[in-house]
Order: structure tokens, then sequence, then C-alpha cells
């Protein structure tokens, strides 16, 4: 999509920005595909297509989220998506992105330096800290980290009591969340809203799926990862 294309995208889906925000999600977007010469970072590799599924595919589907104030993991970040534009377009945003990639982490603390961008970046397996992050985040966020029942049980031990998990799905939401029944049951997760986005111009379905944390988790969960994708809640 053309720089035209994503700001009126912005504006029809209610999003309120200014023109540093701008400003710096395409210099996200410039450093990204630049890394993404040197290591694989991401699978999108041109600007039209990064404007739509990428920047503004994390944006959308927080439209009606007030995240001021408010401490947000993004698991499974990747190179900083949809953790990064968070930060960017909801400044008073503590964000911390999450990823089991050193190279990623590494990338993540050297870009969002050199653009001012202030963000926490922790280099580990989610579920592994779990005990160090303990109910420490209102809201985590995940796009393409995991199987629903399984993000649901990495995520759990981290989210407030309260807090919400946010996740971003395609088409197989649907699915997904009748199968996490189980999971949302032993994890007192609770469905609060699905919301049903599109993408522009290329028509991509979105599925996003909010849960409120209802209670504590018993302490036993989340299990060892080998565990937790062989045995579904
Ligand atoms: N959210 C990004 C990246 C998706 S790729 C985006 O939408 O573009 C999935 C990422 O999740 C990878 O970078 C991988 O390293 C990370 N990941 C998967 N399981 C994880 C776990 N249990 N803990 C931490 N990171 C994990």
């Amino acid at each position: 999509m053309t720089k035209e294309d994503f700001l009126k995208s912005l504006k029809i889906n209610n999003v309120s920005y200014t023109d540093e925000m701008i400003e710096k999600a395409f210099l996200v977007m410039k450093e990204t595909l630049e890394a993404n010469k040197k290591f694989n970072l991401t699978a999108i590799k041109n600007e039209e297509e990064f404007l739509e599924k990428m920047i503004l595919d994390s944006i959308i589907p927080f439209n009606d989220v007030d995240f001021e104030n408010k401490s947000i993991l993004d698991f499974g970040t990747g190179a900083g998506f949809p953790g990064l534009m968070i930060k960017i377009f909801y400044p008073n945003a503590k964000v911390t992105l999450l990823d089991a990639t050193k190279k990623k982490c590494d990338y993540l603390s050297e870009v969002s330096k050199k653009l001012n961008i202030d963000v926490n970046v922790i280099n580990a397996r989610g579920e592994e800290a779990s005990k160090t992050y303990y109910e420490s985040f209102d809201y985590v966020t995940a796009r393409a980290v995991a199987e629903l029942s399984e993000l649901m049980e990495l995520t759990c031990q981290l989210i407030k009591v309260n807090g919400i998990l946010i996740s971003l799905k395609g088409s197989k939401g649907y699915k997904e969340l009748e199968n996490a029944k189980g999971a949302m049951k032993t994890l007192n997760l609770k469905l609060m809203k699905i919301k049903e986005d599109m993408l522009p111009i290329t028509k991509e379905e979105r599925v996003n799926l909010f849960f409120k944390k209802t209670d504590h988790i018993q302490k036993k969960y989340p299990r060892d990862y080998n565990v937790i994708i062989k045995k579904h809640l």
C-alpha cells in the first residue's frame, strides 16, 4: 500500500497520530528492511507490503484500547511487531519486547536506541521468564507466536490479575478459540471481545481475541514447553 493509503486507513480506523509518529514508524520500516538484508528478520521485504502487513496490522487491532501508562509485554516480538508500533502510537505506554532469539533482541536494542524509542528488551523464552516477571503486565500481546491454547499457557503467569491477553490471529482464530476452552478454564482466562478487522488492500481477515485473566493461576503452570505442545490443556 502507498503512504497515502496507509494514512487514509489510520483515519478510517480512528487511529489518531502525529507527524512524529508516522516519521518514527517509517524509520522503523527502513531500519527493519535494511537489517533484513543482513539476516532474516521478517518475511516481508518491500515497503508497500510492510506498511500494510507489519505496521498497519500492528496498530488497527488496538484502536479502542487505552494503553496510556499501562505496562505491555509483546511476547515473541520478533522484529518488534506489534510492540514497537504500540510504543510509537501510544508514547506513554510502558512497553517490554520479549523474544527468545538473541539476534533479534540485539537488533531491537540497537534500533530503539537509534530512534530514541524507550522500550525494555528481554532476551528469554517467555515461559521461563514467568518467575522473574510474575504478574507484571497489564497487557500481553502476541502476533504469530503460537497456537492459542499454547500461547495462553506460555503467557499466563506474566499477566496481572484483571490484565488482558490480546492474541492477534488470522482466519484460524475461531477454530483455535474453540480448541482453547480447556486452557481458558484452567488458566482463568475469560473471553472479553472478538475484534474482526480486514487489511484494506490484501483483504486478509483478522480475528483479534481479547481475554481477561480473572484470578491467580496454579503455580504448576506453565508446564515445560514440550509438555505444553504435546498435551494441550
Ligand atoms: N510477533 C512478530 C514475530 C513473529 S515470529 C511478528 O508478528 O512479526 C515468532 C517469534 O516468537 C520468533 O521471533 C520467536 O523467536 C518468538 N518466540 C516463539 N516462542 C517463544 C517463546 N516461548 N518465548 C519467547 N519468544 C518466542
